[in-house]
């Protein structure tokens, strides 16, 4: 049996070996500034590195009483379906709403009453979009047996209301963008993703 360590460094390793981790002066998705950024698309391009990380998940969670995973779009929604797949339970993803009020279930979804959904992500910072799935999971009545993540990037410092499980742990430090020493330092700014990059 592995060790959790061995599992925090195997994650970690899995990141730096497909180039994911980045180094600069970065616009995090919550608003923050970072000088590291995790771009998980970069490890979930690997199918083989999916099933390894889907595998981690459906070992922890193994025994669990959940009727089906959940994850947010984009990155979530591609560990949900393959946790799911190694579970052998159903999945589905919780997208943002068009009118900028949390996550929605589209595409005619929705949860039985009482259904019990396991949450996935992929890279925790300041637990936003995670809250917002397990606000819309409460909302249409399911019940949260679980919540598994990639990387928690924030140390464990960030309070869910209940707990969580991250195969990696990191304490990289992030910034409101009215005191981050990279402005000050006049450092260019990049939105990950963008063309800039
Ligand atoms: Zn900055």
């Amino acid at each position: 049996m592995k060790t959790l360590s061995s599992t925090q460094n195997e994650v970690v390793e899995l990141f730096e070996r497909s180039g994911a981790l980045l180094l600069g002066h970065f616009l995090l998705s919550s608003g923050r500034h970072s000088g590291a950024y995790f771009e998980k698309f970069k490890v979930l391009q690997h199918p083989e590195y999916l099933v390894r990380l889907g595998s981690m998940f459906g070992a922890h969670f193994r025994g669990l009483a959940a009727d089906r995973v959940i994850g947010p779009t984009t990155g979530g929604m591609v560990i949900a379906y393959e946790t799911a797949r190694q579970m052998g339970k159903p999945y589905f993803f919780a997208e943002p709403d068009e009118r900028g009020n949390g996550r929605v279930f589209g595409r005619g979804f929705s949860l039985l009453p009482g259904e019990k959904i396991l949450v996935v992500d992929d890279v925790l910072t300041t637990g936003r979009s995670l809250s917002e799935v397990l606000e819309l999971v409460e909302r249409e009545r399911g019940e949260i047996v679980g919540i598994g993540l990639l990387l928690d990037r924030s140390g464990g410092k960030v309070h869910l209301g209940q707990p969580y499980h991250a195969l990696a742990t990191l304490d990289v430090e992030s910034f409101a963008p009215e005191d981050c020493p990279l402005c000050r330092e006049g450092k260019p700014l990049v939105k990950p993703g963008s063309r800039k990059l």
